[in-house]
């Protein structure tokens, strides 16, 4: 059975461009939206038995898909179902963060506020074990419910998550997160509106979200005797209690804040940001975080490795 007669809202050679938070990329061979786990695992083995690569996309707000596309099929998870169940929230992984968070919310859940101005999905946000400084997805996570590369469905505990600094066994075994149960405490959410306003503010004055971007393009970096010997030159005592370096502070005291390839530029405001400041084309984007890449490795032997998910061939 061709895949057009297997899966009947089958889209082909779909535009991304327009779904990514970078506004940039080619398009993909086939498109397929899902709405239930059954669905999600007969397209998984259908992709292995006829060789079709696949990938699943939450918002794209992570990504930079090449110019040349995807040669292969991109799942699109519908669901966004939020129940409350006995002592967990069950969420599907297609559910907008800022949903998710405006349900904890309006259901008296505190412990979420750390999610305000991310843009993305749950299932992106597990992937990845997305967060902030101190707190991060895999914090507030009881299980995931996923589908393995073979199409087998599985619910890992958080435990066997595997979670460390953007990283989780989903990213490392290619596992797709269907839905997830989220662990809260109730609690007096007037505090968590007035913490979720001021980080929305303050994501607003240091991040340039007027221009597409996928957040901060590098991982930050972990202090060791060398990493500090390599950057003698800077006071970095600030950050010897977390233990990590900001990709950003490395970008801005490298001057490559303002530094342009086509249309992509380092952002002026963060430095951690690579932006689509003037039509820029993924290439453009690409070569830019080369560029950021080989002079950080020049000037501090560091090799900054990119939190953003490259898509494609580049
Ligand atoms: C302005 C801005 C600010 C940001 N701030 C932060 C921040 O503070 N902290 C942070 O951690 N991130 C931040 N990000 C990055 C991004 O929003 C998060 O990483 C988010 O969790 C990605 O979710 P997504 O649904 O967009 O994933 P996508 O970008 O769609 O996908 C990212 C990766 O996850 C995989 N994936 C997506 N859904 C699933 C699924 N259901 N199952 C398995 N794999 C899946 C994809 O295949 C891909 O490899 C920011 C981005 C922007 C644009």
């Amino acid at each position: 059975m061709n895949i057009k007669e297997k899966f009947k809202n089958i889209e082909l050679n779909k535009s991304l461009k327009g779904l990514t938070t970078f506004k940039v990329g080619g398009g993909s061979k086939y498109y397929l939206e899902i709405l239930d786990i059954e669905e999600l695992q007969s397209c998984v083995k259908y992709c292995n038995d006829n060789k079709i690569e696949f990938l699943v996309l939450g918002w794209a707000s992570n990504v930079l898909i090449s110019d040349n596309g995807f040669d292969g099929l991109i799942i699109k998870l519908k669901n966004q179902e939020i129940k409350i169940q006995d002592s967990f929230i069950s969420v599907s992984a297609g559910t907008s963060l800022s949903n998710f968070l405006q349900f904890t919310l309006d259901n008296n859940f505190i412990g979420a506020e750390f999610l305000a101005g991310i843009p993305g999905t749950l299932g992106g946000a597990i992937y990845g074990n997305a967060g902030i400084p101190n707190k991060s997805i895999s914090d507030i996570l009881e299980s995931a419910l996923c589908v393995s590369k073979k199409g087998k469905i599985l619910e890992i505990k958080k435990e066997n998550c595997k979670f460390s600094y953007r990283n989780s066994i989903f990213k490392e075994n290619k596992y797709i997160i269907y839905s997830a149960k989220i662990i809260l405490d109730y609690g007096d959410t007037n505090i968590s509106k007035e913490l979720v306003k001021k980080s929305i503010l303050e994501r607003n004055l240091k991040q340039p979200i007027e221009y597409p971007s996928a957040g901060s393009f590098f991982k930050n970096v972990k202090i060791t005797d060398e990493l500090k010997n390599n950057l003698k030159d800077f006071d970095v005592s600030i950050f010897e209690k977390s233990g990590i370096i900001p990709a950003g502070f490395l970008i801005e005291k490298a001057q490559l804040k303002g530094f342009e390839v086509g249309g992509a530029k380092v952002s002026e405001k963060h430095a951690n940001f690579l932006i689509n400041y003037k039509n820029a084309t993924a290439g453009d984007i690409y070569n830019l975080s080369k560029k950021v890449e080989e002079v950080i490795f020049e000037k501090y032997k560091i090799k900054l490795e990119p939190e953003v998910q490259l898509i494609g061939k580049f």
